[in-house]
């Protein structure tokens, strides 16, 4: 198998297909040279309830992002390089202690423009122990050469599923691939992984879980998007549907996003929820 590291070298980690070599930290669009930024690694119990269980889920948050979506709520370490520059060793240390504090799983978020890195501290903390889920928390814009390699290193996707549409893209994640990139790369994991599977325990074990945030005026596409999951994912799915959409950053400091610079109406939320039953998927 190809060296984990030398994916670094003219770098195609994810679809933006900058070709920098960033193991001489040369920066493409993430801004992130050869090793990773963390921003906080701590037990975390905003997850969905199969994911952060009683204990929390072990979450790793990734400085930076490869998406500028501008309603983003944590644009702070989305958009800037904070927090520990990260060795292997520092990285799988971080592992190994949300597992010690009892964490049901290591959540990786945002881990799309550092999935080399990953790997590389993986499979340390595996050699020394680490032995509860890996939660890969994405927006879908993955490269597909990068989801291969991480077959039989996750267990579960976590995939956030914006937009569905061409427009909405490039106008609010900054990628107008991001559509064709999503559909893609989710239909990758499910093969890889499956329907996700809970234990007796309730808790995640295995599998694909998808979130979808409600966006103001965009609730078309919202239907498009739980279409595209029945029909061309699985008739089993799980769906996260979230209402918390509420305007930020660029949406609140620039008057360039009026349509989206507003609340969801309590409705749409409410007839897409029936929406998604009508259609037998579940609802989480
Ligand atoms: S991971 Fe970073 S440098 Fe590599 S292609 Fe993506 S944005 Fe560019």
């Amino acid at each position: 198998m190809k060296n984990i590291i030398s994916y670094l070298e003219s770098c195609k980690v994810c679809p933006k297909n900058c070709g920098v070599n960033r193991i001489k930290d040369e920066l493409g669009a993430c801004n992130i040279g050869r090793y990773s930024y963390v921003s906080n690694f701590a037990p975390h119990f905003g997850e969905e309830p199969c994911i952060k269980g009683e204990f929390g889920s072990g979450t790793i948050f990734f400085s930076s992002c490869n998406l500028s979506c501008v309603f983003c709520q944590n644009h702070t370490t989305s958009q800037e390089v904070s927090g520990r520059k990260t060795s292997p060793k520092v990285l799988s240390n971080m592992m190994l202690s949300l597992q010690d504090k009892g964490c049901h799983n290591i959540n990786f978020v945002s881990p799309s423009h550092v999935v080399p890195q990953i790997l590389e501290a993986l499979e340390i903390a595996k050699d020394a122990g680490l032995s509860v889920p890996i939660v890969y928390n994405t927006s879908g814009y993955d490269s597909l050469e990068m989801i291969d390699v991480l077959k039989d290193k996750v267990d579960i996707y976590l995939v956030d599923v914006k937009f569905f549409n061409k427009d909405s893209s490039k106008r609010y994640v900054k990628a107008s691939n991001y559509a064709e990139v999503v559909k893609k790369t989710l239909k990758k994991m499910q093969e890889q992984v499956g329907d996700l599977q809970l234990g007796s325990d309730g808790l995640a074990k295995k599998g694909v879980l998808i979130r979808h945030l409600i966006m103001p005026g965009l609730y078309d596409e919202s239907r498009e998007i739980i279409d595209f999951i029945s029909e061309e994912i699985s008739p089993n799915s799980y769906i996260n549907l979230m209402g918390h959409y509420r305007p930020e950053w660029q949406v609140t400091q620039t008057d360039k996003y009026p349509e989206i610079n507003k609340k969801v109406p309590k409705s749409e939320y409410q007839l897409l929820k029936e929406y998604i039953l009508q259609k037998n998927l579940n609802i989480i």
